[in-house]
């Protein structure tokens, strides 16, 4: 190993020392399970809304991978609730059934279990098993790119450059470091170069916001729907799991086209009056947001396994837009329609 390299893992390990983020639950056992819990919580989550609202929560209703394994889909999803990217909590759910005896501890067979990707595997052989491997998640990417002056990285040369850099002798403390630093020295915005440890091999610190060049932005598309929310005589209301990729498992109203005026169920069409309308509800997802108008249409005796009373449909898996059309139907905390 070069002077220069084994230079910048001693001040890393100091940093880390110093500054890191060593307090961080999941930093702080060897379970396996929390751990591949903890890295599928924050593949598209913030650390501080997975510690404050969804780790522990998801942890003390199934605390072990066994425990995961046994739980039906409906209340994997449920304690999902709110975090999004509901994929990952099926997949999660999956891979628990997959593994009665615990996770494997390498990386080729863990990138074979569903929803884990290299980066995940790599998390949780460096994390769980001590494997000297390098993690790349997107604040690291940043950091290898600034430190190596890639413009435009393909992900082969990312790893490749990743694996050169890796402490092998201290896989677990390196990698949190080096996702400390992309989250608080490197910043993609102004990054304290000053501050930051990798400044004696970081090629990139006189122009640091050239590495990685940005992406041109995408436009984010606009779907306008109408969502009719049936109730019967009982008072019970009509939801059913979806089947689509796209939130799949969870409980969801009637969706129809912007300008559609019927909702039809079965051999039954419910026409939507004006006076139906109960408000309107904004969505953002990841590539659209949605826009939908609310209505609540009578169904008079309609009965079947799909009808639920308000008490039931607050235990079903919804995901935030249906939750705040139970807000506007007044059966669920309020959540504002449009946030
Ligand atoms: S020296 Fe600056 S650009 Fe280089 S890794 Fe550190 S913060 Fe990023």
């Amino acid at each position: 190993m070069s002077d220069k390299l084994s230079l910048f893992h001693r001040t890393l390990n100091q940093w880390y020392r110093a500054h890191g983020r060593q307090h961080l639950p999941w930093r702080n056992t060897n379970d396996p399970y929390a751990i591949y819990l903890s890295e599928v919580m924050l593949q598209q989550t913030q650390v501080k809304t997975v510690l404050e609202r969804f780790y522990f929560p998801f942890l003390e209703r199934f605390p072990t991978l066994q425990s995961l394994a046994k739980a039906t889909q409906d209340e994997v999803l449920q304690m999902w609730q709110g975090l999004g990217y509901y994929s990952r909590a099926i997949n999660l759910h999956q891979t628990a059934k997959l593994c009665p005896n615990g996770l494997p501890d390498s990386v080729d067979a863990l990138v074979a279990l569903p929803g884990i990707g290299r980066n995940t595997a790599h998390a949780v052989a460096a994390f769980a098993f001590k494997q000297p491997v390098a993690v790349m998640e997107a604040n690291v990417k940043r950091v290898c790119a600034r430190i190596f002056s890639m413009e435009h990285p393909k992900e082969p040369e990312l790893w490749q450059r990743a694996g050169e850099l890796l402490d092998a002798r201290h896989p677990f403390d390196y990698n949190q470091a080096m996702m400390d630093i992309g989250s608080m020295v490197c910043l993609k915005r102004a990054p304290l170069c000053h501050q930051c440890p990798a400044q004696s091999i970081c090629t990139g610190q006189f122009s640091p916001e050239k590495y990685p060049a940005a992406k041109a932005s995408k436009e984010v598309k606009v779907r306008k729907k109408r969502i009719v929310v049936l109730v019967n005589d009982r008072e019970e209301y009509y939801a059913t799991a979806r089947s689509s990729r796209f939130l799949h498992g969870l409980y969801h109203f009637i969706e129809m086209e912007e300008h559609a005026n019927a909702a039809p169920l079965e051999k039954n069409i419910y026409l939507i009056e004006q006076n139906d309308f109960i408000g309107a509800i904004r969505q953002q997802y990841s590539h659209f947001t949605l826009e939908a108008d609310i209505y609540r249409v009578l169904a008079g005796k309609k009965r079947g396994i799909h009808w639920h009373t308000a008490r039931l449909l607050t235990t079903l898996p919804m995901s935030m837009a249906e939750q705040k059309i139970l807000s506007l139907l007044e059966i669920s905390p309020k959540i504002a329609a449009t946030s």
